[in-house]
């Protein structure tokens, strides 16, 4: 365990990034960030209170003007420089996902941190792409255009299985577009994040359009979200704390983006190639391990292919090496966390009396937050594990016989974030995407995401969009414009108040 990642002293001195600088919090409460494939603390900070979030609020609403009255050009620079120093920071990046989220350090090296240089690649690109409708004389009279606005000072707040790729997916599209922001990241999870800010400082991006506040969801981000000066609040997340936070934001007519929880079905036709359906399962369920809001979870496999796809699954799942997540042979780390292991196990344990649990399925002995890839059968549609979003490595899977119904059980939960279909019929495959209620559907894979394309839910899962341009929509207004082009003070349709007479 000797080449485990030290966090940097700084971070011991503050962990609320505001204005530029990091400070301790306010809070009488400290929380810690612990390595969970140890148990041990590897950091202890002041959390957010109240008045650190007004601080941080203050300073994005003082670099507002400024930021908002950048050129696009000059906020696209200052992000293709943003990219540039992430891309020499990415080894400690990397490292310090690890150590707060226990993933293996491959898959913050290739998945988390590359796809962050590559979002704030694609934003600096976009930046300079935001568009409104063209100008034209639509009454004859007038000249109208539409201007597209940054909102204000955005309260964002994260969740802790990608803490450094939520950062940059809630960040990005907002400063591109030129509004600041007060983040909030999951306090057991906040040092990528602090970092990220620290970054963007290093880019040369105004001290106050970025800043973090680190702290609980009750203290810091009800805060947060009922503030005032907060313009608009974009929170990913559970879909309970969701529905309270929508409550909050909404009282006070705050503009809303949600992206919540998931319970992705991945649905086998019975000409699929099996052996890819097999591969796609185990990687699609096990990835970040299971700590996915798209992850697969819920598993319809067609009569024929049942038996051997259960089979395969299993004899895969026995191949994944579990262990020290710093290892680059591990496959799969710890949970984020003790309290969440506990979590998984108790729903895998509740499981053993409705349905039939394959794999050992349970934690094994020692300090680390472990639990291995479990493959459960047997369940019925209405219980638990079905239905629940359960975020470790757990994969339900479940017979269907007719197209008609593999459809209708893929559609059978409020979630709708993700799913795939399984097929190499066009025809199955076209259907499947048109009539499964998700925000994305893939075919013959499940997971893979790109900064190009849009990431957000249907149903219970949320709405609006993460990534692509499609989130410009969510961190802008429209603004109408329209310009009188007579110059008469008695205009044509004054005639509606009035009547024919000459002014
Ligand atoms: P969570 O809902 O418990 O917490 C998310 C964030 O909300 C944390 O920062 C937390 O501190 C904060 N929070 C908690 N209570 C709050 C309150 N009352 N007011 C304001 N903020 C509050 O979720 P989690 O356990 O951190 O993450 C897992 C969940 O996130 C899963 O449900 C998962 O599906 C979801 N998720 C969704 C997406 C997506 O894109 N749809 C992506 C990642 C994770």
């Amino acid at each position: 365990m000797s080449n485990r990642y030290q966090v940097p002293d700084r971070f011991t001195a503050g962990a609320q990034y505001i204005g530029g600088r990091l400070r301790p919090g306010t809070s009488e409460h400290t929380q810690r960030v612990v390595d969970p494939a140890t148990g041990e603390t590897v950091l202890g900070y002041a959390a957010a209170g109240p008045a650190d979030v007004d601080a941080a609020v203050a300073a994005a609403r003082t670099a507002l003007p400024g930021w908002a009255g950048a050129t696009p050009g000059e906020r696209s620079a200052a992000l293709h420089r943003f990219a540039a120093v992430l891309a020499a920071d990415a080894g400690e990046l990397a490292r310090a996902e690890t150590l707060q989220c226990g993933k293996p350090i491959r898959l913050s090296t290739e998945f988390d941190v590359p796809g962050t240089i590559d979002n704030t690649a694609f934003f600096a690109g976009a930046a300079r792409h935001l568009q409104g409708q063209s100008a034209g004389e639509y009454s004859g009279d007038h000249t109208s255009y539409v201007r597209r606005e940054p909102i204000g000072v955005i309260g964002s707040i994260a969740p802790w299985n990608y803490p450094l790729q939520m950062a940059a997916w809630k960040i990005l599209p907002a400063v591109a577009a030129g509004n600041t922001v007060v983040l909030k990241p999951a306090e057991i999870t906040p040092l990528t994040s602090l970092m990220f800010a620290e970054a963007a400082r290093e880019a040369g991006i105004p001290d106050g359009v970025v800043n973090v506040v680190s702290g609980t969801g009750r203290e810091a981000g009800e805060h947060l979200v009922t503030h005032p000066d907060v313009a608009m609040v974009s929170f990913t997340g559970s879909t309970a704390v969701g529905k309270r936070v929508a409550a909050l934001a909404t009282a006070s007519v705050k503009r809303l983006h949600l992206e919540l929880g998931g319970k992705a079905p991945f649905v086998v036709f019975d000409d699929a190639d099996a052996e890819a359906a097999i591969q796609g399962a185990v990687a699609g369920s096990l990835i970040n391990t299971g700590q996915d809001c798209t992850a697969a979870t819920r598993m319809y496999v067609q009569r024929p292919l049942y038996d051997r796809l259960v089979e395969g699954i299993a004899d895969t799942m026995a191949t994944v090496r579990l262990g020290d997540p710093f290892d680059p042979a591990t496959d799969l780390g710890p949970l984020v966390s003790h309290a969440q292991r506990d979590r998984v196990a108790a729903v895998v344990e509740r499981a053993r009396s409705y349905a039939k649990v394959l794999t050992p399925g349970r934690a094994p002995a020692g300090d680390g937050a472990y639990f291995p890839p479990t493959l459960i059968t047997g369940a019925a549609r209405e219980s638990e594990v079905v239905r629940n979003e359960i975020f470790g490595p757990v994969l339900v899977v479940l017979p269907f016989d007719t197209d008609d119904e593999g459809i209708a059980l893929a559609n059978d939960t409020p979630y709708g974030l993700a799913a795939s279909a399984w097929t190499r019929d066009v025809f199955r495959a076209n259907r499947a995407t048109r009539e499964i209620a998700a925000g994305c559907v893939w075919v013959n894979d499940h997971i893979p995401i790109i900064s190009e394309m849009p990431h957000g839910g249907y149903g219970a899962s949320g709405f609006g969009k993460d990534m692509s341009t499609y989130s410009f929509e969510e961190y802008t207004q429209v603004k109408h414009v329209m310009f009188d082009n007579t110059a008469v003070a008695r205009k044509d349709w004054h005639r509606t108040v009035f009547g024919a007479r000459r002014g």
